[in-house]
């Protein structure tokens, strides 16, 4: 393990101090550990988990990429106080998908069958990056729960089920952020707000039956997965739906999930993929549009006093470039909820 400390000049009040830790982990592989801290007593921060491409050469798309002193987006660099996550335990990855299906990931003897239905082939890193997906969502959740917002740079895999995975989703983050969180009784009852162009099959069906959590998911009708699963609120929209359908639909649908009496936290995923760039995407949602989104989205939580957890979830744009300037978007539109600029 090698560490030095370096003082990274911030916007706002105060100076960031950053202690970057470089931990050797599997397969020669490295993991960059950036703890921040503030010398402004009444600094705010916005924390940051994020699962670093390192772990993920299976991963096409390098929206963001990690350099010494913080992460950089379109635009320029996006934010320091970066910190590698924890990966998610067998207990925390067992609160929601069957012991069998996880060891059959971990240690590699999923079927052909099943790996063809996740979409990435098997390998150790994929392993290790979908473990530290999934940890750096229950980290940002309980950074929400502390902070108010906080964002995962990855996660929002929300077509993995219990007993498997599909749609490049290995384990279902979210879902094993909620139940943990419940099952340690930090929350009692949380919303789902999944904005991703895709239903959040998975995460529908892992709580249908539990009224302590709340799926909202709006989302392309005739788009993957063509057999949706009913969560608590689905509105799906047509194909090329533009932005005041889309936007009008997010609001309603946002408004209606927070209503929910005693809500303590919400998720957000905060899909790329509905631009009208997207190749996956089908709808006519433009930058501008998702910004919107994001803005309103966020709002509502502040508004309602909900702590809210961002994750990136799908992003598929022609031009990688505008895949990562939309996340990048919506990192900082969350950094100005929290009142500190990026
Ligand atoms: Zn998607």
């Amino acid at each position: 393990m090698a560490e030095h400390d370096s003082v990274i000049p911030a916007g706002g009040s105060g100076t960031l101090t950053a202690k970057i830790t470089t931990t050797p982990v599997q397969n020669g592989r490295v993991s960059k550990s950036i703890n921040v801290g503030t010398d402004a007593a009444d600094a705010r921060s916005l924390r940051l988990r994020f699962t670093v491409d390192v772990f993920a050469p299976i991963v096409a798309k390098p929206r963001l990429r990690l350099t010494a002193t913080g992460l950089e987006g379109e635009g320029g660099r996006l934010a320091q106080g970066l910190e590698v996550p924890i990966a998610a335990t067998v207990d925390e990855l067992t609160t929601v998908h069957d012991a069998d299906y996880v060891r059959n990931v971990l240690e590699g003897t999923l079927s052909a069958a099943e790996v063809r239905k996740i979409g990435f082939p098997w390998s150790p890193e994929l392993v290790e990056r979908s473990r530290r997906s999934a940890g750096g969502t229950l980290c940002a959740a309980r950074a929400a729960l502390d902070d108010g917002v906080a964002v995962n740079l990855s996660g929002g895999t929300h077509h993995a089920f219990p007993d498997r995975g599909e749609g490049y989703c290995v384990f279902n983050d979210v879902a094993v952020a909620t139940e943990v969180l419940l099952q340690e009784g930090r929350i009692e009852r949380t919303a789902i707000l999944d904005l991703d162009v895709h239903q959040g099959n998975g995460t529908a069906f892992i709580f249908r039956n539990d009224p302590r959590v709340f799926t909202l998911s709006v989302h392309g009708e005739n788009n993957y997965p063509f057999r949706k699963e009913p969560g608590d609120l689905d509105l799906g929209l047509p194909d090329d739906a533009g932005n005041e359908t889309f936007l009008t639909t997010v609001r309603e649908g946002v408004l209606r999930a927070l209503e929910a009496p005693g809500l303590e936290l919400a998720f957000f995923l905060a899909g790329a993929d509905p631009y009208q760039g997207d190749r996956l995407g089908r709808l006519s949602i433009s930058k501008e549009a998702l910004a919107e989104r994001d803005g309103q989205t966020l709002q509502a939580c502040k508004d309602y006093g909900v702590p809210v957890a961002v994750v990136m979830a799908g992003g598929y744009a022609a031009n990688i470039e505008d895949t990562v300037e939309i996340h990048h978007t919506t990192v900082r539109l969350a950094g100005g909820l929290a009142g500190i600029q990026i």
